[in-house]
């Protein structure tokens, strides 16, 4: 008996590294995205369908068509300060569509769920390393529609026995070792790929948002976990609700953070280029530490990170941007 999954926002950066993982593991596979930030050469196999998960007919339509009996829910808006000034957008396409969407799923009867969270939930550390026990105080809208996500999804399980599974992502970063997807957004407004651009010489410089924070070299640490790593995580968890195990959240980390000033010179030693650095005021909503306890999903799922360590993350996400400097293709429209 195998699964088939049906994954949302599986043309985007993490999505499609989840459908990648997926279709290694021969699971059926149908991707469900609007391409409003993604990819369809990003995805690499089984069924692609461009739609919206707020689109209740045709999430019915597919559950029935491809037999799904579990969900990745990877589909929403994801930029921080975009959410503070546009908490309206936030709010239809994370919640509104979300709920829209897990209706139409248990109507459908599907029973098992993953969603992609986002260590944003949190807010302010009180403590670190942050533990799924951490109170949930997020500081910005797209922090606070995926904590309500989940909690509705709690009560969706006691109502309708939906069991799930909330990963709780800290900084997702590089590029799946083959060198066949990668991360291309539009704006971008991370820091490995902005670095990656000014190395390429795409960008005259980038800026780092605060040099006096309390930390070691006074800029920001964040805990950067690789992208295939945090795909496979979504595998395990899939795994976990197919053997029966009850609804939980987990935190995916490295359990280490590294500053700015670090990412910006470790990427200087692996690609053997040097480009402007410039310093800069803080971006609003950035907390100065972020870094998980990820034992949870190490002891229950027996989830093992492969490329833990900075250089492994910027390499490959450097064999990506190296040999894709335009990114993807743009998406054609009728396709
Ligand atoms: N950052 C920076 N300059 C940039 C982009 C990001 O200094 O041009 C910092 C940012 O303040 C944060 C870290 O890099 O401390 C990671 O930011 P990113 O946007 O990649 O991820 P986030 O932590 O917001 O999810």
């Amino acid at each position: 008996f195998m699964m088939n999954v049906l994954v949302t926002g599986g043309a985007g950066y993490i999505g499609s590294h989840v459908v990648k993982e997926l279709l290694k593991r021969d699971y059926l596979v149908v991707t469900l995205d609007n391409l409003s930030k993604g990819h369809r050469d990003a995805v690499t196999g089984g069924v692609f369908v461009q739609g919206d998960c707020g689109d209740s007919v045709l999430v019915g339509e597919l559950v029935k068509q491809y037999r799904i009996n579990a969900v990745v829910h990877l589909a929403a808006d994801s930029l921080v300060g975009e959410s503070m000034t546009r908490p309206d957008k936030y709010c239809r396409n994370n919640l509104s569509n979300g709920v829209e969407f897990l209706t139409a799923l248990v109507q459908a009867g599907v029973r098992q769920f993953i969603l992609s969270s986002t260590a944003a939930v949190y807010g302010e550390p009180e403590y670190t390393p942050i533990d799924e026990a951490h109170t949930t105080r997020p500081i910005n809208v797209y922090g606070g529609t995926k904590l309500m996500l989940e909690q509705i999804l709690n009560w969706y399980e006691q109502a309708f026995g939906l069991r799930y599974v909330a990963l709780r992502y800290f900084n997702a970063a590089g590029a799946d070792p083959e060198g066949n997807i990668g991360e291309d957004h539009d704006p971008e407004t991370h820091l490995i790929p902005l670095i990656m651009q000014a190395a390429l010489g795409k960008r005259d410089k980038i800026t780092i948002y605060g040099t006096d924070y309390p930390t070691p070299d006074g800029t920001c640490l964040r805990d950067y976990i690789h992208v295939s790593d945090l795909a496979v995580a979504h595998i395990l968890a899939l795994q976990a609700l197919e053997a029966g195990a009850a609804s939980a959240v987990y935190n995916l980390g490295n359990e280490r953070g590294h500053s700015v000033r670090e990412v910006v010179d470790a990427v200087r030693r692996v690609t053997g280029q040097d480009f402007t650095v410039e310093e800069g005021p803080h971006r609003e909503g950035d907390p100065a530490v972020l870094v998980a306890s990820s034992r949870k999903i190490k002891e229950c799922l027996n989830w093992q990170p492969r490329y833990g360590e900075l250089e492994d993350i910027i390499r490959t996400a450097w064999a990506w941007h190296s040999s894709h400097p335009g990114g993807y293709p743009k998406n054609k429209p009728g396709r």
